[in-house]
Order: C-alpha cells, then sequence, then structure tokens
C-alpha cells in the first residue's frame, strides 16, 4: 500500500520534472491563439463563453463550461488529437469553475469503444475526469461503464440518426454502479444522444441519479431539437 503510493508519487513527480523540462526546449504554445507561454492563455480562457442549459434537461442535466466556439474549439482539438495533459488540466479546471450543484458519489467518462482507444490511445473524456476527481475528492471509475458496440461517427448525423446510432451502445456494471448519483464525463455535447444513452445504461443497471458535466455545448444544444 506504501509503495504503491510512493511510486504513483514517485512517477508522479517524474511526470511533473519531465514536462517541465520539455517546456523549456518545446515552451506551450496557446492552443486558441497560439502564443507562446500557456496551453490555453488567460486571454482566450475570458473568451470562453457560458451557454445557458438550464431549460435542457432533456436527456439528461448537463452543465458545461463554454460554448463549443472559438478559442474553445480548439482547445478541445488539441486536447483530443494532441494528448496535452497539462491542457487537460486547465480545461478540467474550467469545468470545475463553473460550478456543479451538486454532489456525485461517483464520476464516470464517456468511454470510447475499445478499438478507438487502441488507435488514439487516450480518451480524452477520462483526462478530464480524471483531473476533476482529483480535485473534487470524487472517485473516479472508468470500468463501471463501457462502449459495447462500436458506433459510426456521430458528425453529420441528424439528430434522429444519432439516437439511433448509440442506442444500447453502452453497458454498465451493476455492481458498481447500484444505488450511486454519477457524474457522466465527455468534452463535448452536440444533441445529448451519446450522454442519453450512457445514462440510460447506468439507470438500467440501478443508479440512482445520473448528470453530466461537458466542457463544451455545441451552440445548438441550448436550443431543444425542433422534429
Ligand atoms: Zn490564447
Amino acid at each position: 500500500m506504501l509503495r504503491d503510493s510512493a511510486i504513483a508519487r514517485l512517477s508522479r513527480w517524474g511526470r511533473y520534472a519531465l514536462e517541465a523540462i520539455l517546456d523549456l526546449i518545446f515552451p506551450p504554445r496557446c492552443a486558441g491563439c497560439g502564443k507562446v507561454g500557456d496551453y490555453f492563455c488567460r486571454d482566450c480562457r475570458h473568451l470562453v463563453r457560458k451557454p445557458n442549459l438550464a431549460d435542457r434537461t432533456y436527456p439528461l442535466c448537463v452543465v458545461s463550461a463554454g460554448i463549443f466556439e472559438e478559442p474553445l474549439r480548439s482547445a478541445v482539438h488539441a486536447l483530443k488529437y494532441r494528448k496535452q495533459r497539462p491542457l487537460a488540466e486547465i480545461l478540467a479546471d474550467l469545468m470545475i469553475a463553473n460550478g456543479l450543484d451538486w454532489e456525485p458519489d461517483l464520476i464516470i467518462p464517456v468511454p470510447l469503444h475499445p478499438s478507438r482507444l487502441r488507435e488514439r490511445g487516450f480518451n480524452q473524456a477520462e483526462l478530464l475526469a480524471q483531473h476533476i476527481g482529483a480535485a473534487t475528492n470524487v472517485t473516479v471509475n472508468s470500468q463501471a461503464l463501457s462502449r459495447v458496440r462500436e458506433t459510426r461517427s456521430q458528425v453529420g448525423l441528424s439528430w434522429r440518426e444519432r439516437q439511433d446510432n448509440v442506442k444500447d451502445a453502452f453497458e454498465a456494471k451493476p455492481e458498481l454502479v447500484i444505488g450511486k448519483r454519477v457524474l457522466l464525463i465527455d468534452d463535448v455535447i452536440t444533441t445529448g444522444a451519446t450522454l442519453g444513452a450512457c445514462a440510460n445504461a447506468l439507470l438500467k443497471a440501478g443508479a440512482a441519479e445520473v448528470r453530466a458535466m461537458t466542457l463544451a455545448a455545441a451552440p445548438g444544444y441550448e436550443a431543444p431539437p425542433s422534429e
């Protein structure tokens, strides 16, 4: 136990030292404006506009740190495709600063399908979830929910097609979620189809309540779907 925590600490400090050295050789550039010195600079962080999601409780209650537009859009892309750990921490801080008027028992990131995870090497939602869990002292479990069916990319699909695409794509482990208030974490909410399908799987497995927190919300998400 002690040894494990010593290794965890050592590797964390080792990681910080390595990042500090790399920062000297390759100074970080802001994902939003390209300015040298920060992964997502203060000026860009101030440009992030908060969406008003108070009226959107379908398919579940969601809070988002910002509208999916520049410079946040570039930051999301940088996180997703460049796996910048310090950037994940900055973006997770934006999510935490946004506040959550609710106390979850468990934080669960929206999972990638194992084949997609192998291809990308990491899950950006999991990186955000780990930081949020560490900062809020809430347990993070990435094994409680899994993507059991490979789905097409949601990009370019209509609202209805997105719902069908992710229906029954997720499965939760009852022994890990039963009676728990679960906070789902994802990078972007577009129509809520993916988060809705995750919430359904968790409720089916016995979770008491499910809400979600995302880094960004698509501009259209504020308005209910017109069908
Ligand atoms: Zn910037």
